[in-house]
């Protein structure tokens, strides 16, 4: 199939969030957004930048994606005629970087693609299941009955696994109150400790892993501590292409792999990800970044993969939004979400959603 695109359009939006989310590194209230709309052939498809305002995850931001989107990303799709989503995006292959700006264009391309030839994206990845498992990521909190209060609440709702982010000044308290309240949990301290607390955290138990406890850029520290934990290490941030993968696998650098689309560029990206920590014999679970229901629609899609084998941190939309920008993603039994089976991302956009928290 051949198919011309005829125009790429950029919104950002600023989506109010039901309730506050801290990690180590920043604290929201309010997920500001940016979406991709492309239109060709008389369809459109949607995708979303995963990018905060700040570079406080990764190096990119909503202004340095929108920049290069419009600038190296989009032209080249408007060149010719499309013959499918691996080719078209073959045509920036020469951009470094930039993958959350990549991504969230790739997204776009599958939905939009997905709907031409009435499939659904996942289906067009190579899904495995109808249903993949997920958990909540829990900011940080002030107080240990706060933390319990959150878990409680999620259990209620029928969550069986939550991720706690931590920080040096914030360890021992949350785990002693998981290993009370919740089924099953996980640490993630985003980059906050140095090598020099690694004794702290060869001491840990209760939690299943313990996810980028050393900076983004250092493999050499997360290594030292995989050889020696009897908690597994997973990466996020260290991992940010398949490339770095690789190399954190060769240097024994982590037991549990976290992908995230956004993070190394795009559904394609992610499903190598997947296929190669499955080969190394690596835990593997799907992250998101606080997106909208048209992002997870994505991270859902590579979540059905084969390879993936732990619960992905991949919550309902009624978690973290209000009204969300398409048809919410909602907790079914088991802790799951139900993978979207309509033509492409199987989302519908609440255009009226969009319109009211535009902001340009
Ligand atoms: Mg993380």
């Amino acid at each position: 199939m051949n198919a011309r695109l005829e125009r790429v359009e950029l919104i950002r939006l600023a989506v109010p969030m039901k309730r506050r989310f801290r990690s180590s590194v920043s604290a929201i209230s309010t997920c500001e957004t940016l979406l991709v709309r492309v239109s060709g052939e008389g369809l459109e498809g949607w995708g979303e930048v995963v990018a905060d305002v700040r570079p406080e995850y990764g190096p990119e931001t909503l202004d340095t994606a929108a920049r290069t989107i419009s600038a190296f990303l989009a032209p080249p799709l408007l060149e010719r005629a499309i013959d499918g989503v691996p080719s078209a995006t073959q045509r920036w292959a020469w951009v470094r970087g930039h993958s959350m700006a990549k991504a969230g264009v790739e997204l776009a391309l599958w939905d939009w693609w997905g709907r031409l030839s009435g499939a659904s994206v996942a289906s067009l990845l190579g899904q495995a299941r109808a249903r993949v498992p997920v958990g909540v990521s829990v900011g940080l909190c002030d107080s240990a009955s706060e933390l319990e209060a959150q878990l409680e609440g999620f259990r209620a709702e029928g969550y069986r696994h939550a991720k706690l982010k931590v920080t040096p000044a914030w360890l021992e308290e949350p785990i002693a109150v998981a290993r009370r309240s919740a089924d099953a949990f996980a640490i993630d301290a985003n980059g906050s400790f140095t090598g020099a607390e690694l004794d702290r955290l060869l001491a840990l138990s209760g939690p299943a892993f313990v996810e980028q406890p050393f900076a983004w850029d250092d493999l050499v520290d997360h290594a030292a501590l995989t050889a020696r934990s009897a908690v597994p290490v997973a990466l996020d941030e260290s991992v940010p292409s398949l490339a770095a993968l690789r190399s954190a696998i060769a240097l024994g650098a982590l037991e549990i792999l976290n992908v995230k689309p956004g993070r190394v560029g795009g559904l394609l990206a992610a499903k190598a990800c997947v296929e190669l920590a499955a080969q190394a014999g690596l835990g593997v679970f799907i992250g998101g970044m606080l997106e909208t229901a048209i992002g997870r629609a994505g991270n859902v899609a590579v979540a059905s993969l084969d390879g993936v084998n732990r619960p992905s941190d991949l919550p309902a939309s009624s978690r973290t939004f209000e009204t969300d920008l398409a048809t919410p993603f909602v907790l079914g039994p088991d802790s799951t979400l139900t993978v979207p089976g309509g033509p492409g991302l199987g989302v519908t956009v609440d255009e009226a959603a969009i319109r009211r928290f535009r902001t340009s």
